[in-house]
């Protein structure tokens, strides 16, 4: 996401907080992971699965909502990522955390350049809201005829060949946090605050379990926070695991740090502006930014192969953004013009989106090195 600004929402109860703080006052507080969890994915209350999260009019935008050249581009690293593949003559296409299917619609439009990879692919989009898999099926009914289904997670994937992209889509992925306190490392939690009355983090009684991914506490700061995403970690090796065993690429694009370490990122967004992340659950997007290094070492371990993580702005300038943008500029007005230039520089440039956006390829391990890495 980009863009939090001020905002004048003041939080209000939800159905989902006065569950939790139930649940919370009869069991006990429970983890960052579990919340998210909840606040993101509740069937009934939670974030994606009830709100109009994206766009303007939502609380986040996202790459491709900024600029057509963004899903143009990963477009051509697909249909190049196809090529590396041997054109096979079926393979599947899996976009994980479609959102409204800007992403998709763009990419299939570029790869025109290649009919038969349209015609080759079937699509599977992995997402959890309904109104949005109404709003993607729309989208790509309106590019052209496509081989489409929809899935609830990566592993209901069918297997074979297969190309897979994901972008903001890790970083809702719950995590846990840890805090270097006196006495060693102790997981930060949800409980009540001090009034009993509403949520707030507190420190859990006992120290974590010594199989906790975590550093020695000796060598970190006291009051550092590191967080640990087991689910992101599990779906990287999922992924992993697949590729090694069936020809082809995923790429992860996302807001995220290259090395693994202390840093608190978890935050919460509402109406374009930042938000406190355990108030008004069920209303605000929560996220967390991807640790690519865990990531890479998942892979790695599962015996795949891995490029990157790359800045995003990196990645686009290496598949030709300045190219494209001079040819999506020749003959406009300069009004369009600037508007087409002001989108390339929120995606790419190192001040906007370019570096802390990355990009990622894990990699069947046979293939050769993908475009742009
Ligand atoms: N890739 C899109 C949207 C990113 S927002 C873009 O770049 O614009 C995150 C997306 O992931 C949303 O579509 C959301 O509904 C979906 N999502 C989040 N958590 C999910 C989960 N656990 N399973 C499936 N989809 C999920």
């Amino acid at each position: 996401m980009s863009d939090a600004a001020d905002t004048r929402m003041t939080p209000e109860t939800t159905p989902l907080e006065e569950r939790l703080i139930r649940l919370i006052k009869a069991n006990g507080p429970i983890t960052i992971a579990d919340y998210m969890a909840d606040a993101l994915g509740h069937p009934h209350d939670g974030y994606y699965t009830t709100r109009n999260a994206i766009g303007a009019e939502g609380d986040f935008t996202t790459a491709p909502e900024i600029t057509q050249i963004f899903g143009e581009l990963v477009g051509l690293w697909l249909v190049q990522s196809w090529i590396d593949l041997g054109e096979p003559a079926a393979f599947n296409l899996i976009e994980l955390g479609p959102g409204r299917g800007v992403l998709m619609a763009d990419v299939m439009r570029a790869a025109r350049l290649r009919p038969d990879f349209a015609r080759t692919a079937h699509l599977y989009l992995v997402e959890a809201s309904g109104r949005l898999r109404h709003e993607q099926q729309q989208r790509l009914a309106a590019v052209g005829s496509l081989k489409l289904d929809w899935l609830d997670s990566f592993d209901d994937a069918p297997e074979g060949p297969c190309l897979i992209v994901a972008n903001e889509f890790f970083d809702c992925l719950p995590i846990r946090q840890f805090v270097r306190r006196d006495t060693g490392w102790r997981e930060q939690l949800v409980g009540l605050n001090d009034d009993q009355t509403g949520l707030g983090f507190i420190d859990a009684a006992a120290p974590p379990l010594p199989e906790t991914p975590l550093p020695d506490a000796a060598a970190v700061e006291r009051g550092c926070v590191y967080e640990v995403s087991e689910e992101a970690d599990t779906l990287a090796r999922t992924i992993a695991r697949r590729l090694k065993d069936h020809p082809g690429r995923a790429l992860i694009i996302d807001y995220g740090r290259l090395q693994s370490g202390a840093g608190d990122t978890l935050q919460a967004v509402r109406g374009h502006a930042f938000w406190p992340v355990l108030a008004s659950p069920g209303r605000a997007d929560i996220t967390a930014h991807v640790d690519f290094e865990a990531i890479a070492n998942a892979a790695i371990e599962t015996g795949a192969g891995v490029f990157g993580p790359i800045p995003q702005g990196a990645f686009l300038e290496n598949l030709g953004l300045s190219a494209r943008l001079e040819r999506l500029c020749a003959g406009k007005a300069p009004k369009v013009q600037a508007e087409i230039h002001a989108g390339a520089h929120r995606v790419a440039a190192p001040s906007q989106m370019g570096e802390i956006v990355k990009a990622l390829c894990i990699s069947a391990p046979q293939l050769p090195r993908p475009p742009a890495f």
